[in-house]
């Protein structure tokens, strides 16, 4: 496992990547944990070379945010990414990525000012323009990416089609703890006493799959039961809501291929989850 820490040297491996070879490419921020290591299982299960970079970008935190706080612990993720094959982990520098004089955005419309984008101004732009450098610089084929930032994956998705990019996301299934609470790098900053609370995300998800099979198709109906189901565990609801999975438009009616979205707040803790209806 090579850990590459320029730019130069990042851009002088990929520049040789034979073209007949598939090469895999995860992106994280670190504080790795089973949902991380689940993409990168695929991505060696898939491909001959595979990348990853732990890169904690700060253009993607509001100013209010938790960009200073975010866990970190470089020797413990460089030791869980060796036993899986790891060819290359990239720690690129601030320094490196935004020098002095940084000037270039990549804002993907209309999909990016939705849910998170809309508690989060300038996240997914934030986002877009580190995925789209981390991909210049890797040059993959596979992008391996979990679910569990769903709306990320649809911003990215569109990013690389309209700029002719020819990566392609493979969205992987959101991994869970025993009791259903997603993995999450932030799930460090609950007390015991949230993250018990913590798991009225999974119970909104399991309620709002059980109201679909029990044939309700009011969005508003369902909506109001899972708004109950969490304000009853003392979390506080930044977004519910019930989109259209392909075009992320508000369902009028459940539909197999609606999907459900949450980010709400334990404590100071911002948690996103969601899940398809259709379990
Ligand atoms: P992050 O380090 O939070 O930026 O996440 C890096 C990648 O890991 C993203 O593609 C996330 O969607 C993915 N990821 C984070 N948590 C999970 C999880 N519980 N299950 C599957 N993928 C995850």
């Amino acid at each position: 496992m090579k850990i590459v820490k320029t730019i130069d040297e990042m851009q002088c491996l990929s520049q040789n990547w034979d073209a007949d070879i598939a090469v895999g490419f995860v992106p994280t921020m670190g504080f790795l944990h089973e949902g991380h290591l689940s993409l990168v299982k695929r991505a060696r299960s898939e491909c001959r070379i595979v990348i990853v970079s732990i890169y904690v970008n700060p253009a993607q935190f509001g100013p209010n945010e938790d960009l200073s706080s975010y866990p970190r612990n470089l020797d413990r993720d460089l030791a869980l990414l060796k036993p899986l094959g790891v060819d290359y982990v990239f720690l690129p520098s601030n320094q490196m990525m935004y020098p002095e004089g940084y000037k270039t955005w990549i804002e993907v419309k209309e999909i990016s000012s939705l849910l998170c984008g809309a508690s989060r101004p300038g996240h997914f732009m934030g986002v877009a323009t580190v995925v789209l450098k981390l991909v210049h610089l890797t040059r993959p084929d596979f992008m391996y990416m979990g679910e569990k930032d769903f709306q990320q994956v649809a911003v990215l998705q569109a990013m690389l089609k309209d700029l002719n990019v020819c990566t392609r996301i493979v969205p992987c299934p959101i991994i869970r703890e025993s009791d259903g609470l997603a993995l999450s790098s932030r799930n460090v900053y609950l007390s015991p006493d949230e993250r018990k609370r913590a798991l009225c995300l999974y119970n909104a998800i399991l309620l709002a799959r059980q109201m679909y099979q029990d044939g309700i198709r009011d969005p508003q109906v369902v909506e109001s039961a899972l708004r109950e189901e969490i304000l009853s565990a003392g979390a506080r609801i930044d977004y519910i809501a019930l989109v259209n999975a392909a075009s992320f438009e508000e369902c009028e009616s459940l539909e197999d291929d609606s999907r459900l979205i949450m980010a709400v707040y334990l404590g100071k803790t911002r948690l996103i989850d969601n899940s398809a209806l259709l379990a």
